[in-house]
């Protein structure tokens, strides 16, 4: 069991002392002052990488997983259908609790969430829903499975979040859905988005994926729509290799999901019901080994939480005085961001590196980074895959040129694509000292921004 990385040593990692050695694997190494700093130089051009391995191992085996997970194995309850154990259904009454909902359903992953809530709300052919183009493709997938259709509108630019105002715009008499993702974990304009969907009598439904323990006005994130969908896909902030979870307060919601996620079986009826309504069910179970993971992790999911806080605002702080470097700003309604990235974006000109030289640059002083999403064109996405002869009856040609015409170019989200950089949650975990690392490294490209483009 050498190999796994459990609380312990995180807790040990992120003391501080042994932090190199317990998170890379490497041997921690003694560096002299001048390497080691900002004035050093940048590794890109031969210096020493400013970090020597301060981040990170994901996912963290918390201790109390291990016997707990041998119990279900050994004892064959696997199936929450006939488990004395009651996993899944502990699972779903501590999460609810956590997150002060009323109802939570456990499933399989986060795009069967999405899937689950949007058959329960009845969404299918020919219906519009709202959602963002910065996101992950399941999103979009969701909707595409009920051939419904996704309507991509554009970002607000200065916090990565979908513009509530383009999507109120682009409400149709077809629009039957809002689908806002509080991208990255942090929230998209709720009091916006709360007010659409009340005046347009429209279900919103939150792809809350990345957003666990995320607050809103001091409500979780998930919780303030008519349902809030769930990852626990491995990066996700809550994991169990793959999981989901659904949190409504609508009872009569809640029991349809339930059905739709179990083959028509309710959650109390030892029969199945075939008359529930208009929308489709399937299997979409968490097992008992999955809720088991997920139990174990419930302790320690707060603190985390607050680790990431903490940390990302500093890093906030720190990443202001640069110019060029522009963090994803927060809405005014938000009370915790789950930080499941931190995204900023780089400007060209002000910072003297584009994108993707800077993206060399500290990847090369070992500062973990991507460029997140790609500008997808998800109308073609949705052409593409309604060509079959089938769903060419339900979306005509026409259909999507005349979407395309109305929801636009999004230029904002085609711009967001080409300057966003983002670090994933694991890295806004552990000490104060990992965000100096960062702040420290991205100085040392700036100050040497005209050498590195030359390079
Ligand atoms: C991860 C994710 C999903 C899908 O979750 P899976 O558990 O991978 O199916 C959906 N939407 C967003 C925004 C996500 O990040």
């Amino acid at each position: 069991m050498s190999h796994q990385f459990s609380r312990r040593d995180f807790m040990a990692a992120s003391g501080g002392i042994g932090l190199a050695s317990v998170f890379s694997g490497m041997a921690p190494m003694i560096l002299s002052a001048s390497e080691a700093t900002v004035d050093g130089k940048p590794a890109i051009l031969g210096g020493t990488p400013l970090n020597q391995g301060a981040y990170s191992h994901w996912p963290i085996v918390e201790d109390e997983i291990e016997a707990s997970l041998l119990e279900v194995l050994k004892s064959g309850n696997w199936f929450r259908g006939d488990s004395r154990l009651h996993r899944a259904d502990q699972f779903e009454k501590e999460y609810a609790e956590m997150n002060k909902s009323k109802h939570c359903i456990a499933v399989n992953s986060g795009t069967s969430a999405l899937i689950a809530s949007l058959a329960a709300l009845e969404i299918g052919p020919g219906d519009e829903v709202i959602t963002s183009p910065y996101t992950f493709i399941a999103t979009i997938n969701s909707v595409l499975y009920h051939y419904a259709m996704p309507v991509p509108v554009d970002v607000d630019l200065e916090s990565f979040q979908i513009d509530a105002k383009a999507a109120d715009k682009a409400c149709s008499a077809n629009t039957r859905c809002l689908l806002p993702v509080h991208i990255g974990g942090s929230p998209a304009d709720l009091d916006a988005f709360l007010e659409i969907a009340k005046r347009r009598d429209l279900p919103l439904v939150e792809d809350a994926c990345q957003a666990h323990f995320g607050r809103w006005r001091g409500k979780n994130l998930g919780t303030l729509g008519t349902t809030g969908c769930f990852s626990m896909q491995v990066t996700k902030n809550l994991s169990c290799g793959d999981g989901g979870a659904i949190l409504t307060d609508d009872d009569n919601l809640a029991e349809k999901i339930y059905k739709c996620h179990n083959n028509c079986r309710g959650r109390s009826s030892d029969s199945f019901d075939f008359t529930y309504g208009a929308s489709r069910a399937m299997n979409q179970r968490m097992t008992e080994f999955q809720a088991t993971v997920l139990l174990g992790q419930m302790k320690a999911v707060e603190g985390y939480a607050e680790t990431r806080q903490e940390n990302a605002m500093y890093l906030n702080g720190l990443l202001a005085e640069i110019p060029g470097v522009i963090p994803a700003k927060l809405y005014d309604g938000t009370t915790r961001s789950a930080w499941h990235l931190y995204m900023f974006r780089i400007d060209k000109e002000q910072f003297g590196l584009d994108r993707g030289q800077f993206i060399d640059a500290l990847r090369a002083e070992r500062i973990p980074c991507s460029s997140g999403y790609g500008a997808v064109d998800w109308i073609d996405f949705a052409r593409k895959t309604y060509a079959s002869q089938a769903a060419s009856r339900i979306y005509p040609k026409k259909v999507f040129d005349d979407l395309a015409e109305r929801v636009g170019t999004l230029p904002n989200f085609k711009r967001l694509c080409g300057e966003a950089v983002w670090f994933t949650q694991n890295m806004m975990l552990g000490p104060k000292s990992n965000m100096d690392i960062i702040a420290d490294a991205i100085r040392r490209i700036q100050k040497n921004a005209a050498d590195i483009a030359k390079a």
